[in-house]
């Protein structure tokens, strides 16, 4: 039913209860001169699954979200699919990591909805790296070095102290975009803030062991966790980011390896895990996965098991 006619309707039934004296107060409720019902709920496109939740976490019932990517999917290499750009027509906040994770597909996506509300510029346009300190901005900018990335290195999630301040940022647009739930996002944010800080410290707790142990990495997926939890990566066996390495340059990092003692590889659970299999089995060392986001491994099923299962998971490759 249109508008219109809903508000024939509504106004038709509400003037026979109200009869005589209400009439006119009925009608005025009617006409939509207050807001009789709870606006419908903000409409969210995060492109990938932790932005996803914690939109979720702050917004609850007032969100309805979308994640364009799934846990196993590498963020750098989405296809901007017309399924992406129909999701993105109708949203009213895009929230996405930014720092060019997302530069190969979500300007089309964007672009392409025609929705003036999420172009670029717009507070319908979020971007998590705005709000973090970043790491590995490079000082020299050259493409034919890989995937270099001009703002720094993108993968802000790993670090879980980053979400304060993106979480904090995002509650603060949400109320922007929807006034009349401004309190809800503040209180949804003050709720998740509380529950992280307190994982926060247990996880540090947890994860003092493995501070200072030297490790290999295959991709520059996580230098905020290694910040975080002062890992210190010894090498990186892909030689220019998102390029696979070659044997040679493998062969190479195994050679060093005597001299490095890295005590496990690294990769997240998106990447082929053929190049960390190679060195871990020459150098005698363990391969571990890690979730990198929600969905990464059947454990990581939300904000907080993420970094559960990252702890536990590094912990057991300490181990050997
Ligand atoms: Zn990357």
């Amino acid at each position: 039913m249109n508008r219109s006619l809903d508000r024939f309707f509504a106004a038709a039934f509400a003037s026979l209860l109200f009869r005589g004296a209400c009439a006119a107060v009925a009608a005025f409720l009617a006409l939509g001169l207050f807001p009789l019902s709870a606006a419908a709920a903000v409409e969210v496109f995060a492109t990938v699954p932790e932005w996803a939740a914690l939109a979720q976490e702050i917004g609850g019932d007032k969100v309805r979200v979308y994640s364009a990517t799934q846990g196993l999917q590498d963020p750098h290499r989405i296809d901007a699919k017309p399924s992406l750009i129909a999701r993105a027509r109708s949203a009213q906040l895009v929230v996405a990591t930014g720092a060019e994770l997302e530069i190969g597909w979500l300007p089309v996506v964007v672009r392409e909805s025609g929705n003036a509300r999420i172009q670029s510029g717009q507070p319908g346009y979020f971007e998590a790296a705005r709000y973090v300190a970043m790491l590995e901005a490079p000082a020299v900018l050259d493409r034919a070095h890989g995937d270099v990335h001009a703002g720094g290195n993108p993968h802000v999630q790993t670090d879980p102290r980053n979400l304060f301040r993106i979480g904090e940022a995002l509650a603060a647009r949400l109320a922007e975009l929807d006034p009349p739930n401004a309190a809800a996002y503040q209180a949804g944010y003050r709720n998740f803030a509380a529950r992280l800080r307190a994982a926060v410290a247990r996880w540090e707790k947890e994860a003092a062991p493995l501070r200072g142990v030297p490790i290999l990495v295959q991709h520059k997926a996580f230098p905020y966790l290694q910040n975080w939890l002062g890992l210190k990566e010894v090498g990186c066996l892909e030689a220019k980011p998102g390029v696979e390495p070659s044997s040679a340059q493998l062969a190479g990092i195994v050679a060093q390896q005597a001299a490095q003692s890295a005590k496990m590889v690294i990769r997240p659970a998106y990447q082929y895990d053929a190049p960390s299999r190679w060195v871990a089995e020459r150098a005698r060392i363990p391969a571990v996965t890690l979730p990198f986001t929600i969905g990464g491994t059947p454990e990581a099923k939300d904000l907080f098991s993420l970094y559960d299962d990252t702890v536990r998971r590094l912990l057991k490759g300490l181990q050997g």
